[in-house]
């Protein structure tokens, strides 16, 4: 059950101690709690959650049943087995006990991609029709059904006007439900490229804001630090064209080797991640070498490509379940939701296929990192978690697929809050009926969540 506004404004001072204690949870390392002192100080009220099986760290095997002691929004404790208040040296009055002993719980799930702002069949006419105010509304409600699919936190990649902001800070102060977001706001682009405004007539182009467009490696570090300076906590940047822009283009490499170097440069020396937006092969290449964090989609990545992943080391989001959404073959595809796209995407679309997925096995089998991120948005918000299924489809165990959307895509994002359930960490768990390690779908059924210590969704059973 939703607590009342007051109630989650009441928490806000909490939250913003316990999960957004630097600018957008980018790393704020709190020291750690010693498994085995005292489990919650006498001043706060711990919450102990039973489990019947407690995969607290994703990779390493469940406690079955396990036990979380929980304080302040963050984890003060794992403990196998079920033990009692006493037993935990906390006072049997006033400690809470949430009983999820015949669930699987584990920790909050993450998604590195996604667009709030957005929603799939949206059409162009809404984005001069409709004000910002609009989509932040839009964005609060993709937000609760995102939460409460089991994500408690997500990196917004890209979003018109200053919306996503507003919502992440709101968010954090309590003010609407919604999971943690780590906000990019308008991407990188190249005048014409994906993120610019693309398919109005001239004078309306001319009218709509494009903060993110540069053009040449002065002009980009000009833009990431006005990025940086306008409250992204990432940078994300269109390398190459995009199958969704409304442009003619293709899908190749659109900045230069040097622009990306210079926008990679200057994120690193603001102490931003830095994630491209990449499908054909020499932009991703050229991403690699320019020193980013991570790839989203790479659809076009060959063999060659997939081994310069594993030099640099980059983290790879392949963005798997809008394809399946949108129509893997040519049938499905004008059956599905986009069928009514403009010539210019539908064109883009039908060059896809399954080429996707099969680049996601093929770097999976290569052993390439991969973080979870859906591109939802694309695909319905709320549907995220059927980026696990799909992982699973391509080859990896469910336990991999687990862990890409968990602790990697918390490696990935570099937010040291959240990702396992460890003493120091961010309150944040799921739970569901069954047994994902078994079979996968169980994400889809996430009947209980509960992000910085508050929950969301679900009554204790
Ligand atoms: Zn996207």
């Amino acid at each position: 059950m939703y607590q009342t506004p007051k109630d989650l404004q009441a928490r806000a001072l909490v939250l913003a101690r316990a999960a957004f204690c630097c600018a957008a949870a980018l790393g704020c390392a709190k020291p750690a709690l010693a498994q085995e002192t005292t489990v919650a100080p006498a001043t706060a009220v711990a919450t102990i959650v039973y489990a019947g099986q407690l995969l607290a760290v994703p990779g390493r095997p469940p406690l079955v049943p396990g036990t979380l002691v929980l304080a302040d929004g963050t984890v003060r404790a794992v403990r196998a087995g079920r033990p009692s208040a006493t037993e935990l040296g906390l006072p049997v009055e006033g400690t809470k006990t949430i009983d999820l002993s015949s669930s699987f719980v584990m920790p909050g799930f993450i998604d590195l991609h996604v667009h709030l702002t957005m929603s799939p069949g949206e059409r162009q006419i809404e984005f001069v029709t409709k004000p910002d105010a609009y989509f932040a509304l839009v964005a609060a409600d993709a937000a609760r059904r995102t939460l409460e699919a089991g994500f408690t936190t997500v990196r917004d990649l890209g979003s018109r006007g200053y919306s996503v902001f507003a919502l992440r800070d709101a968010i954090r102060d309590g003010l609407v439900p919604g999971p943690k977001i780590v906000a990019a706001g308008a991407a990188i682009t190249p005048s014409g490229g994906h993120a610019d405004i693309n398919g109005y007539r001239e004078e309306i182009r001319r009218a709509l804001p494009s903060p993110g467009v540069c053009n040449g490696p002065d002009d980009c570090r000009r833009a990431v630090r006005e990025a940086v300076q306008r409250g992204s906590d990432v940078i994300k940047v269109t390398a190459t064209g995009g199958v969704l822009s409304n442009v003619n283009a293709g899908t190749g490499q659109q900045f230069t080797d040097e622009e990306l170097r210079a926008i990679a440069d200057t994120a690193h020396a603001l102490g931003r991640k830095v994630t491209a937006h990449a499908h054909a092969k020499a932009g991703i290449e050229a991403a690699l070498r320019a020193g980013f964090d991570s790839i989203e989609h790479s659809m076009w990545a060959d063999e060659g490509t997939l081994r310069l992943f594993l030099k640099t080391g980059a983290w790879l989001i392949p963005t798997v379940y809008p394809i399946t959404y949108v129509g893997d073959t040519r049938e499905k595809l004008l059956r599905g939701p986009y069928r009514n796209a403009p010539p210019a995407v539908l064109d883009k679309l039908l060059g896809l296929g399954r080429q996707p997925k099969d680049m996601t096995r093929l770097a999976h089998q290569l052993g390439v990192k991969i973080a979870l991120g859906t591109d939802s948005g694309v695909s319905p918000n709320g549907e995220n978690a059927n980026e696990f299924v799909e992982y699973v489809n391509i080859g990896m165990t469910p336990m991999q697929a687990l862990v890409a959307g968990t602790v990697d895509a918390a490696r990935a994002g570099g937010f040291e809050q959240v990702g396992s359930l460890e003493p120091g960490k961010a309150a944040d768990l799921v739970a569901m009926q069954g047994n994902p390690l078994d079979d996968i779908r169980a994400v889809l059924g996430v009947h209980f969540v509960m992000r910085d210590g508050i929950v969301f969704k679900g009554e204790a059973r």
